[in-house]
């Protein structure tokens, strides 16, 4: 991996002394690295168990709430965070890098989800079956399952929060939050706005600090009932086994490689302009951002031609700025990994035909900016294909026909999200037949995802179920099955 030496880092604050454990985030805008948010305190390992022992008595309270009750407090959450859009989304931007468009839109994303899960409060039920004996009903109930912890990455620090915690809320749950050290701002104003709603204090809390001491202490932490977990594949597969030893429930969302195939009947400029918002959107910093590009010989040429066209109009800036397409990668590591992946698809004999350069002109100097970045030819076994990148680079593979398609895409050890573009019924459905991911997108790109529809991955991923939607709402609840004779009678002729 390539050394972040030379680049603008965010540091830590001087009170921390040489060799001692720094106490605060010094929480830097990624634009402008002379912009400091704010410094905030780290928390410790005998925090987290404080925050445990809190989480259990609020949870009593938050139990006992009628759940209707408790889907109000998430609307009212949603209503006060409308009102706040811009501001959540300035400091989004100021704090995460996307582009102001992109933030007011992932606060939306927030607030949609807040305002689905307020409605599931009506809806947390089970089911009645009938029974093999008379005068007995049979039915499930959906219980919370106490004390739940909640680890979410940097590149959503509003709605990656908002789609976790707002299930297990409504579910019944006590939740401690840990956000990602580099994004603590957006996620606390998430606790406030949830708080000022009226959700009582306790019932959710935030611990912020590193993922190796405070990470490792909630998943490690025996009351912990369960862990929602996304970010990389690296950690996530630590995560999971350490849970999983405990017999915590567990759910990871992981990594992608996410690729769009392009087929000869499709409409090349819509295709063109799917891919350049999925690989550039967000600075690329997506799980479901596109990554690769597989597109049939037949039109691979006219195809990778627009998109660097496209890609050499995105103005790259600071994401307040008017005008600007494409912000900052999120910090000196995101970006020093970012370039070396560039190194590695140069060295692969890759051909570079757009980007691949960090933009450090005037102002620039001060984030860490890197041009929005294809390469063509690339070999479906090379590095710069199969692994995730999390940044503005785009690869693309030419093939043969729809077959070749599909094993190029499933090659990846990934299968989060994928698309294709085409006019053929008959192909899009073998293509959704065959691809081997949680999501498929048919004339659209890769990125994005609806409160109202299960979000998620297979292979590496994903594992331990999906989120949003009533599946999202179904892992932080236990079921319990209830077998009732109404006369007492019933038992005498019970054979089973
Ligand atoms: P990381 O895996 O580095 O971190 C994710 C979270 O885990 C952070 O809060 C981090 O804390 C914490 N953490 C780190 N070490 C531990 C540990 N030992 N025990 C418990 N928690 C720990 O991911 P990134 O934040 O870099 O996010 C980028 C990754 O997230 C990409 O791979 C991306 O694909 C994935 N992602 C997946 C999504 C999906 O839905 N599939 C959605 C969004 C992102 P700290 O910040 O303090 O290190």
């Amino acid at each position: 991996m390539s050394t972040t030496r030379g680049l603008p880092q965010p540091g830590t604050s001087p009170q921390a002394g040489s060799g001692a454990r720094p106490r605060v985030i010094v929480d830097t805008n990624p634009a402008d690295v002379s912009d400091v948010l704010a410094d905030v305190p780290q928390q410790t390992a005998d925090d987290v168990a404080r925050a445990v022992e809190r989480a259990q008595d609020a949870f009593r309270v938050w139990r006992a709430t009628p759940p209707p009750e408790r889907g109000r407090v998430l609307a009212k959450a949603a209503v006060l965070a409308r009102t706040r859009l811009d501001e959540l989304a300035r400091l989004l931007t100021r704090e995460e890098g996307k582009i102001l468009s992109e933030a007011r839109g992932e606060v939306m994303k927030g607030i949609n989800l807040l305002e689905w899960y307020a409605g599931e409060g009506f809806r947390i039920g089970g089911k009645t079956r009938p029974s093999e004996m008379p005068t007995t009903v049979l039915f499930t109930l959906r219980e919370p399952l106490g004390v739940v912890a909640i680890i979410t990455p940097w590149n959503f620090p509003w709605a990656e929060p908002a789609w976790k915690v707002a299930p297990a809320l409504v579910a019944g749950n006590a939740v401690i939050l840990k956000p990602a050290s580099l994004t603590p701002l957006v996620a606390r104003r998430y606790l406030e706005i949830l708080e000022e709603a009226g959700l009582p204090k306790g019932v959710l809390t935030l611990v912020v600090g590193p993922g190796s001491e405070v990470g490792d202490a909630l998943v490690a932490h025996p009351a912990v009932r369960a862990v929602s977990f996304t970010g990389s594949c690296e950690i996530g597969g630590e995560v999971y086994a350490r849970a999983a030893r405990r017999l915590a429930k567990v759910s990871c969302e992981m990594g992608g490689k996410n690729a769009v195939v392009v087929m000869p009947d499709a409409d090349l400029e819509l295709a063109a302009a799917g891919i350049v918002q999925g690989a550039f959107g967000s600075t690329g910093q997506r799980c479901t951002a596109t990554s690769l590009c597989v597109v049939h010989r037949e039109v691979g040429r006219r195809l990778i031609d627009a998109i660097v066209d496209r890609a050499r109009a995105i103005r790259v800036g600071n994401g307040l700025e008017d005008g600007v397409g494409m912000g900052p990668l999120v910090d000196a590591n995101q970006l020093a990994t970012v370039l070396h992946y560039i190194e590695v698809g140069r060295v692969e004999g890759a051909r570079l035909a757009c980007g691949g350069r960090r933009l450090t002109d005037g102002a620039l100097a001060q984030g860490y900016f890197v041009e929005p970045t294809v390469f063509a030819d690339v070999q479906p076994g090379s590095r710069i294909a199969q692994e995730e990148i999390f940044g503005p680079v785009l690869s693309a593979i030419e093939v043969g026909s729809l077959d070749e398609a599909l094993r190029v895409t499933n090659g990846v050890r990934y299968g989060l999200s994928s698309s294709i573009y085409a006019s053929d019924a008959n192909t899009i459905m073998r293509f959704v037949d065959g691809i081997e991911a949680g999501m498929v997108h048919v004339n659209s790109p890769t990125v994005g995802g609806e409160a109202q529809i299960p979000f998620g991955g297979i292979k590496w991923s994903g594992v331990g179920g999906r989120e949003m939607a009533e599946e999202g709402l179904e892992f932080f609840t236990e079921l319990k099955s209830v077998f009732w004779d109404y006369t007492g009678r019933a038992r005498q002729t019970n054979v089973y």
